[in-house]
């Protein structure tokens, strides 16, 4: 159970046990323990740096009770904030409407609608050095919202008329803060690679994780896998419970933050 929330479970080790049975279940000797913590204690990479992320879903009003929503939980968002904390870096999380605890350390922002997220993220990101966009934005939301309840005894079909809402990361992309590296995610149903790169291109984005959605996959689940890919590569991250493939995509994110800086500066 503790592997599944994302804990590193250092040993047991087998043996003698003190009841004198063989096998599974002793406490491993200390230098083994500090052998074990040397790989898991990585340097702090992003000390000093400031990483944006947004999280969840978000709410489009139709009227004062109802919205346009989908189904992120904002596991993957939160457990990336939380990984970015780890790695030593200040972290901001704008959030859409989702019931996670903040993880420690990690500043939250609260918002409901994609024009509450896209203002959040605009006051924050000129000083931000990674900008990682995991919410799942609502691409169109109700031209305008009703002030009073809808009632049903008064309409015999309803239309609802949308409009898009503006696009957070590709306004971030083109936007004048040139040394920022910035993440998209790509929730697909089908097509996960093509329409990754694709996102990448179109979206002038520094790197893109896809992963699969749909039949138990991908939003509101503990587990997930994703491809990952940037302008002259990619990798898979292997299905893995959220927190732990966070890790696996922030080493990866750091690994590809710090080669851009070094061409930059060289
Ligand atoms: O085009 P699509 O919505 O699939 O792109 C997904 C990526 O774009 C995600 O990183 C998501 O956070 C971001 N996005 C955004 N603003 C929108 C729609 C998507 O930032 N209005």
């Amino acid at each position: 159970m503790l592997r599944q929330r994302g804990v590193q479970v250092i040993g047991p080790a087998s043996g003698d046990q003190a009841c004198g049975e063989q096998g599974e279940g002793r406490l491993l000797e200390p230098l083994d323990i500090i052998a074990e913590l040397k790989h898991l204690v990585v340097p702090a990479a992003l000390q000093g740096r400031h990483v944006l992320i947004t999280a969840g879903p978000t709410y489009e009003p139709i009227d004062p009770v109802r919205f346009i929503g989908n189904r992120s939980s904002g596991k993957m968002g939160f457990a990336v904030a939380q990984a970015a904390q780890e790695a030593g870096a200040d972290v901001t999380l704008i959030a859409g409407p989702v019931s996670l605890p903040t993880p420690t350390g990690v500043k939250r922002v609260d918002v409901e609608t994609a024009e509450q997220m896209r203002q959040a993220v605009m006051r924050v990101v000129a000083g931000s050095d990674i900008f990682i966009s995991c919410a799942a934005v609502s691409d169109f939301r109700p031209v305008s919202a009703e002030a009073e309840k809808l009632k049903k005894t008064t309409h015999e079909h309803l239309q609802l008329d949308l409009e898009p809402t503006a696009d957070i990361v590709s306004e971030v992309a083109a936007g004048e803060n040139e040394q920022l590296f910035v993440v998209g995610f790509a929730a697909e149903t089908r097509h996960v690679a093509d329409y990754a790169r694709d996102k990448l291109r179109r979206k002038k984005l520094d790197m893109i994780a896809a992963n699969q959605v749909g039949e138990g996959k991908g939003f509101a689940v503990d587990d997930n896998a994703l491809q990952v890919f940037w302008a002259e590569g990619e990798a898979t991250l292997p299905q893995a419970p959220k927190k732990q493939l966070a890790r696996d995509l922030m080493t990866l994110i750091i690994r590809r933050f710090d080669a851009e800086n070094t061409t930059e500066n060289s």
